[in-house]
């Protein structure tokens, strides 16, 4: 139950973790598909070098789990910079910010995940050190009160967000580069489990290789992870370190993913509004109550690739049920 809970609520074991940073592509060569991004990302580098300068600050949103931190570390890396990493709800108080900004080397790199999370006092205290590499703080109130000007180095912000939509526009419009990661096609993850499978040191027959990229969500994390898990079902349950069609069907229906990649929390969620809703429509509070899950976790993680795949419509009324879902559900 636990590992599905995790599985579900697509986050990391530290185990998990660790293994997953050694999977992590460390150069723009190495990360799989967004083609349109990789080729813009390139040219606004290329540029940057060029000019000796950092590169503008970079926007990046999408669901989890889709290469927004990886991302992160290889533009730092390509740039030749550090990268800081810290995360919108981990920052309180400008003044935490201070420290962080004022040790920033030129060119480095500051990667804020959940950066529609930033406090508004915060995110004003971002403007001008994102505009002119300055910031203004107040030390003291009322007569005794002083402003502190800080010069910083020219940095790179990176930002990285599961919902650009609630990113306030003076926010939005301080980023030069700005792209949407989208979900990833088979190929891509058939070759992202290739890849994997080759550091990780295990041997994935071609047909076992497509169905894991088919069951994956559109989500390298989501493939990395099916992957670990079915190398230790073929350790353990057949003795081999080999992953073959059977391993993973085995190893899938274990974990309760159906054939589709959907997962318990998916198949809970479209069964409710098909069962308590009559297929919807039905707004997210009443579908969130009824699952017992946050809005957040249901809008971020689990309907995205509902959305996506074709088994969930979004209307000015709720959210419904397509004939695809129906016909998964019933077969
Ligand atoms: P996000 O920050 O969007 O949640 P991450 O960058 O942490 O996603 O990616 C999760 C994992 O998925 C990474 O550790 C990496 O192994 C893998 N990954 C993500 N995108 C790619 C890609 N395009 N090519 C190869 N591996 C990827």
């Amino acid at each position: 139950m636990e590992e599905i809970k995790r599985i579900v609520l697509n986050q990391e074991s530290e185990e998990d973790r660790v293994v997953s940073l050694s999977l992590r592509p460390q150069r723009l060569d190495d990360f799989v598909g967004q083609q349109d991004l990789v080729k813009g990302l390139r040219v606004a580098m290329a540029a940057a070098q060029k000019r000796g300068e950092p590169l503008e600050h970079t926007l990046f949103s999408g669901p989890p789990g889709l290469g927004k931190t990886s991302l992160a570390h290889i533009i730092a890396s390509e740039m030749k910079g550090s990268i800081t990493v810290t995360s919108g709800p981990a920052i309180d108080r400008a003044g935490d910010f201070i420290g962080i900004l004022t040790n920033l080397e030129q060119g480095d790199v500051l990667f804020i995940d959940e950066i529609h999370r930033l406090s508004k006092t915060v995110e004003e205290f971002l403007y001008p050190a994102m505009e002119n590499f300055k910031i203004d703080f107040i030390v003291d109130k009322g007569p005794y009160a002083k402003t502190i000007n800080f010069n910083l180095k020219p940095f790179t912000l990176i930002g990285a967000t599961t919902r650009s939509g609630l990113l306030t526009t003076p926010l939005r419009d301080r980023f030069g580069i700005f792209y949407h990661l989208e979900f990833y096609g088979e190929t891509d993850l058939g070759r992202i489990v290739m890849n994997s499978a080759q550091k990780l040191g295990v041997a994935v027959d071609q047909d076992a290789c497509l169905a894991l990229a088919r069951r994956s969500r559109g989500t390298p994390r989501i493939a990395n992870r099916l992957l670990r898990r079915c190398r230790d079902y073929a350790q353990v349950n057949a003795g081999k370190n080999h992953i073959d069609l059977k391993v993973v069907n085995d190893a899938m229906s274990a974990l309760k993913i159906d054939t589709e990649g959907l997962d318990e929390l998916d198949r809970r969620l479209l069964t409710v509004i098909k069962t308590q809703y009559n297929k919807g429509p039905v707004g997210i509070e009443a579908l969130a109550a009824t699952l017992n899950e946050e809005i957040d976790t249901i809008e971020d993680v689990v309907e995205p690739y509902l959305l996506k795949a074709g088994f969930l419509r979004r209307t000015s009324r709720g959210r419904e049920l397509t004939p695809l879902a129906l016909e998964h559900l019933n077969g």
